[in-house]
């Protein structure tokens, strides 16, 4: 192989590429605000704000739809900070929650996890942390709303440790909460950074600061605190590992900051965490091979394709994480499932409130590519090689219905339409033996977006109906007569997905421990990965 181009070396490691995971409401959104400040990206952050806005002020879908434009440009984010380009890319909230999650964290070469420190760990991070596992994606943590009466530091700690089995090592630690919240002192910098409520300054070079944490000082000014504060450090120190960055790297260790986001309080210590020790874009496992982010031939993959984001124009958008070489205007590329080439004429970039032709991505960099249903979720471009990313992973969905067209002269219409609605990653479409059609999703919004999308894009009205089904697995067998003899057994409750495997639909977790008993010989597989 040739030796790298170090242009390309070089804006290879000024990348960042990090998602923001957390349970509703424990301040994702404000987070990102205020990370896009430190980015210079003012216009951005307002892109937030609005969006966010627009969510909360409808629940009706179409309404939703009109702000898309809005939205989408707060899908994926790039600014620069600290001579680094920072890519961050969002993870839909609860009520758009969905397979989409799932796979932008696919995409990401770290993560940074937001837990409310009066609520400690919930649901949808529990969840999330479980898919950033499947990777080992490096995990930074920030406990926020300090600066409400919130739990104590150390049980936080103790709590993430159980419940998501990740290792905790406080960077910086808090004196005091809500409203005798004073600051956080870096372990670090072995420096107070004191907090002012209702202050949102920019830098914390800007703030107060005391240096040393035997500093009479701090004594003098929280003689109620210290105490604590210094028993805590201890402790904490003396019962958790020193901070190693190979285990960090590894998933395994997480680096733990206290702040108040609303306040911008801490959160440049996140930002600079994430600068110094989040990894540059990763190796990919393509398969055949491993792909090097530096290597100069073109790569990369298809993680999300979002539809109609502007309703001027009524496209549909892939998402592609760049994996290798540099992306440029107009080049020719292989799309390796269809085996041919395609040119990708203006691929886009998101910057503040407007779509921006994208002139130059390398590794880490997501691309928007104009698209009309030639490109998959989990589909691979490269320079002409044969190759294939691994990992974008298909769910066992959680939630079904059956699908029918209310006009039953629009039953093929229907039948084409989710079979494009579910190739796209859409929402996942099982067709029975008799040809009836049952649809899977990860999140409940996954259904009206179909709807919608079947009814403007197809001109067919679908009508959903509850089912029996609980849960699927896709299955695998040894040979070919333990799959006669199961599909002969079972017929009723196997499908088939848009890419043609077979899926079992069980009625509930019982039944399926049930047949998994009776099948020892067969494979059931709870996510299969999208090619
Ligand atoms: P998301 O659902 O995770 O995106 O959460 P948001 O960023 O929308 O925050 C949820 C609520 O918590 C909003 O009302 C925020 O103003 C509030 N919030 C966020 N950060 C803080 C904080 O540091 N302190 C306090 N008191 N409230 C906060």
């Amino acid at each position: 192989m040739t030796s790298p181009n170090p242009a390309l070396v070089r804006d290879v490691e000024e990348r960042r590429t990090f998602a923001i995971i957390s349970h509703p409401d424990a301040g994702k959104t404000t987070l990102t605000e205020k990370l896009l400040l430190f980015g210079g990206a003012i216009q951005m952050a307002g892109a937030v704000k609005g969006r966010k806005a627009a969510r909360h002020a409808t629940s009706d879908w179409m309404e939703v739809e009109k702000q898309r434009g809005i939205s989408v440009t707060s899908s994926v984010m790039q600014f620069r900070y600290a001579d680094h380009v920072i890519n961050l890319l969002d993870t839909p909230g609860h009520e758009d929650f969905s397979e989409d999650t799932y796979r932008v964290l696919t995409a990401v070469d770290a993560a940074v996890m937001v837990i409310d420190a009066a609520k400690g760990v919930e649901a949808q991070t529990i969840k999330l942390l479980e898919v950033c596992r499947m990777r080992n994606t490096p995990i930074i943590t920030f406990i926020n709303k300090l600066d409400r009466e919130v739990r104590d530091p150390i049980e936080l700690l103790g709590e993430i440790e159980s419940v998501l089995k990740l290792q905790c090592v406080p960077a910086t630690w808090p004196i005091g909460m809500g409203k005798t919240f004073r600051g956080v002192f870096s372990l670090l910098k072995n420096r107070l950074v004191r907090f002012t409520a209702g202050e949102d300054r920019l830098g914390d070079e800007e703030r107060d600061t005391i240096e040393g944490l035997d500093n009479p000082r701090l004594d003098e000014l929280y003689p109620l605190e210290m105490p604590y504060v210094r028993e805590s450090i201890e402790l904490v120190q003396g019962t958790s590992e020193p901070f190693s960055l190979e285990k960090f790297l590894a998933g395994e260790q997480s680096p733990v900051f206290f702040g108040s986001g609303v306040n911008n309080f801490g959160v440049q210590d996140v930002l600079d965490a994430l600068v110094a020790w989040a990894p540059r874009p990763q190796p990919r496992d393509a398969g055949v091979r491993m792909v090097e982010p530096t290597e100069s031939p073109f790569t990369g993959f298809v993680f999300k394709i979002q539809a109609n984001m502007d309703p001027r124009h009524r496209d549909r958008i892939a998402f592609f994480r760049v994996c290798s070489g540099r992306y440029q205007p107009g080049m020719k590329v292989f799309h390796v499932r269809e085996g041919r080439e395609m040119k990708i004429p203006n691929a886009l970039t998101f910057m503040a409130q407007d779509r921006v032709i994208m002139t130059d991505a390398v590794a880490g960099d997501i691309i928007g590519i104009y698209n009309h249903g030639q490109l998959h979720i989990g589909d691979t471009l490269t320079a002409g090689e044969n190759l294939g990313f691994t990992g974008i992973p298909n769910f066992a969905p959680e939630l079904f219905r059956a699908a029918r067209a209310k006009d039953p002269f629009k039953a093929k219409q229907l039948q084409k339409g989710l079979q494009e609605l579910g190739e796209e990653g859409a929402i996942q479409v099982f067709t029975g033996e008799f040809g009836n059609i049952l649809l899977g999703a990860v999140g409940q919004l996954q259904f009206e977006i179909v709807a919608q999308r079947l009814a403007t894009e197809y001109k067919v009205d679908a009508i959903y109906e509850s089912t029996d089904v609980s849960t699927a697995r896709w299955l695998s067998f040894p040979d070919e007569e333990t799959r006669r003899n199961f599909t002969a057994e079972q017929a009723a409750r196997l499908a088939r997905d848009v890419n043609g495997n077979t899926c079992y639909l069980a009625t509930s977790i019982y039944n399926l421990e049930t047949t998994m008993k009776h099948w020892p010989q067969v494979t059931f597989h709870q996510t299969r990965e999208m090619s």
